[in-house]
């Protein structure tokens, strides 16, 4: 703990893990007497650069890039990037830790990293999100490659920054691999790759409802966010027959009785690149409201927090419950604090953790990597179904890993359970020389 002393977003994802690996560790002495816990704990190699760029007026600009290769025991290191000014290496570090256990569950070879930089996209021009993504490519380009480590996108890294990354990646390496994904269709990117976070939630809440007899059908369904993730949840909720009654950025959130059509967040974010806000001029008859954490206060059956880790507090859990909520899956990374998840379980609501409910994600960028490898691309409807499966799959393991270590109904604990163990197992098989 003392050596994480000042990583707090770190040590709360490694405490989490840890208290639910306790009947494993009384279970298998084998692996504490490997040390795995010790050394699952500790990233394999952090990674800390200088990005130097030139703004539009000249300027030279620094930012600091981060790129952490966590666990390779079970694939190559595989996991998003983030562009964010509260990036630090405590948050990549956390992300980092959580993508190991997230990929284990997928069940396809990938291990876990996470990288990103506390760069800010936001009223940046194209010009200068493009010099600022070559710069970073210039030096992470040493330290990635298609078997080595995948990067992808996350917050703030989307198809346009995918794109410089790659074009640079290229040039400077003259090869065409899939080193990255989340890429454009003309260039080896994946169809449904775009929607498969949103999509993967859905389909993973989709199947803890119906294992407690209820579904999204005619349900009230509450989103943060209004990013990648937040707006395909919507286009899968509204599917299965949910309303989305409300939506969010860090300014402020919007509630629309009839519910939000996801083309407009569409539209407003990723055409636009607009604030959440400008919803008004769409549908003047909804309602927006400043601040972002007041969204919890708005009446519904299912939550799905999908902005960033610890957007739902205690306060929140209390008037989600309050209001009759009685389903939360986390679509963004640790959304709900330690005190949020606890209230949840103390109050019998359904509850999805991130590592499983949003593990949709990276499970489609593995199937782009497969397709890379192939030289071939798959239908949307292939992917989808591919997508859906592991969705289902991933729900059926963490809920009868929960049950076999004597919690049953406790996803939180089955998740890092399920997928701790393939990667303990593979760690201790692999000798203990790195
Ligand atoms: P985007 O950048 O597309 O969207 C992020 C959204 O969250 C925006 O609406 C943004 O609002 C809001 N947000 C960001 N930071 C804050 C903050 N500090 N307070 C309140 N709102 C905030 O990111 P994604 O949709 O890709 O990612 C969202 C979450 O999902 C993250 O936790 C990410 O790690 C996780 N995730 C993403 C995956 C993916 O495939 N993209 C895969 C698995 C997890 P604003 O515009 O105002 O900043």
């Amino acid at each position: 703990c003392r050596k994480n002393a000042h990583e707090p977003e770190f040590l709360q994802a490694v405490g989490e893990v840890l208290e639910s690996l306790q009947p494993v560790v009384e279970q298998r002495p084998d692996l504490v007497k490997a040390g795995v816990i010790d050394r699952m704990v500790e990233p394999e190699r952090c990674l800390l650069f200088r990005v130097p760029w030139v703004d539009d007026a000249g300027k030279v600009q620094v930012n600091r890039g981060y790129r952490v290769q966590f666990n390779s025991a079970i694939g190559p290191y595989k996991g998003g990037l983030r562009f964010h000014p509260s990036v630090t290496l405590s948050v990549i570090k956390f992300l980092g830790f959580e993508q190991v256990f997230k990929n284990s569950l997928t069940g396809l070879p990938m291990g876990g990293g996470k990288g990103g930089s506390d760069f800010d996209p936001k009223g940046k021009s194209d010009g200068e999100i493009m010099r600022f993504c070559q710069s970073f490519m210039t030096e992470l380009q040493r330290h990635i490659g298609a078997d080595t480590d995948v990067p992808a996108g996350d917050i703030g890294v989307g198809g346009r920054e995918i794109g410089f990354l790659f074009g640079q990646y290229k040039r400077l390496r003259n090869e065409f691999t899939g080193v990255l994904t989340g890429k454009g269709l003309s260039y080896g990117g994946s169809l449904a790759r775009t929607e498969a976070t949103g999509y993967g939630l859905c389909y993973f809440t989709d199947e803890m409802l119906k294992a407690a007899g209820k579904s999204f059908e005619g349900k009230r369904v509450v989103i943060s966010g209004s990013g990648n993730v937040a707006t395909y949840a919507n286009q899968k909720a509204t599917q299965l027959g949910g309303k989305v009654v409300a939506m969010s950025d860090s300014n402020g959130y919007i509630v629309d009785e009839n519910g939000i059509d996801y083309k407009v967040i569409q539209q407003i974010k990723e055409v636009k690149r607009a604030r959440i806000k400008t919803y008004l001029e769409y549908v003047p008859t909804a309602k927006y409201v400043e601040g972002c954490q007041g969204i919890w206060s708005v009446p519904c059956d299912i939550a799905l927090p999908c902005a960033t880790q610890n957007e739902l507090p205690l306060e929140g859990a209390k008037a989600l419950v309050a209001n009759g909520c009685f389903a939360v899956a986390e679509g963004a990374n640790m959304p709900s604090t330690p005190e949020a998840v606890a209230y949840f379980q103390e109050h019998g609501v359904l509850f999805g953790p991130a590592k499983a409910a949003n593990a949709g994600g990276v499970a489609t960028s593995g199937l782009e990597m497969s397709q890379n490898s192939i030289r071939l691309s798959w239908t949307f409807e292939e992917v989808d179904e591919k997508l859906h499966g592991i969705m289902r799959n991933i729900y059926h393991s963490a809920a009868k890993a929960a049950e076999e270590y004597g919690m049953p109904g406790n996803l939180v604990a089955g998740a890092n359970i399920a997928g701790f163990l393939k990667v303990a197992d593979a760690m201790v098989w692999q000798g203990v020389s790195y």
